[in-house]
């Protein structure tokens, strides 16, 4: 076993308890570890420790490392920027998320590919909550909009919540506003079919799972 794997992993779930034990004692979250600094071999030490699902930005890795490990049953969730000449192969890689669907543009021509091959994927609808013009997502003030949208017109697309990242600041209380606007729209969404909250890097998860995320994104606080 990969003792300081192990360590980095516990130290994990020790902080995320303090911190969800904050909200309450039933708010559970799910860890998606972010492979984008690694490699397959660790991808394995990571399921050998119990790291079920996994993330990652480029649909060229998520390919290889898929496959490299397709024995293993993981959970591989796409968390990048796609672009329109790569929704054949994300598609083809079926991944369990796809937690970056950025615009309604995006969405039209996912869903037109999607009807093509008589698939379905499901999807996070990405708010840019930091309003800063290199991240991607919808502006928190279309993002309800954008996402009754999608969910009335793209029905091959199944919407199962948000996620956002925070601006990468050294002021909380910025990080904290843009998770709380992201949270306060995700209360706003049909709960029956909106379970996802997706927020919180290895810089703030602390911050997002306070704010009220079920689900961080964390890559180097395992692996770097
Ligand atoms: C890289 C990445 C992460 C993980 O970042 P860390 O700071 O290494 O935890 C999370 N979400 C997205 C969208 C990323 O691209």
């Amino acid at each position: 076993m990969d003792l300081e794997l192990r360590d980095r992993l516990d130290n994990l779930f020790n902080r995320i308890e303090v911190a969800r034990k904050r909200v309450n004692n039933h708010h559970i979250v799910k860890i998606v570890a972010v492979t984008k600094y690694t490699n397959s071999e660790v991808v394995k030490k990571l399921y050998e420790l119990g790291q079920r699902a996994f993330g990652e930005n480029k649909v060229k890795e998520l390919k290889k490392k898929s496959s490299e490990l397709q024995d293993l049953p993981l959970e591989w969730h796409f968390i990048g920027n796609l672009q329109k000449n790569k929704i054949n192969k994300i598609i083809s890689l079926q991944p369990s998320l796809f937690q970056s669907l950025s615009s309604l543009d995006l969405a039209e021509e996912l869903n037109s590919r999607l009807e093509t091959s008589g698939k379905k994927i499901d999807a996070l609808l990405q708010i840019n909550a930091s309003r800063e013009p290199q991240k991607g997502g919808i502006l928190p003030e279309y993002a309800l909009d954008s996402y009754k949208k999608i969910s009335d017109l793209y029905p091959n697309i199944n919407l199962k919540g948000v996620m956002a990242m925070a601006k990468d600041s050294e002021n909380i209380d910025e990080v904290r506003k843009n998770f709380r606007e992201t949270r306060e729209l995700f209360d706003k969404l049909d709960r029956e079919n909106a379970k996802i909250c997706s927020m919180g890097m290895s810089g703030d998860f602390e911050i997002a799972i306070e704010e009220g995320s079920n689900l961080i994104r964390v890559g180097s606080v395992l692996v770097k």
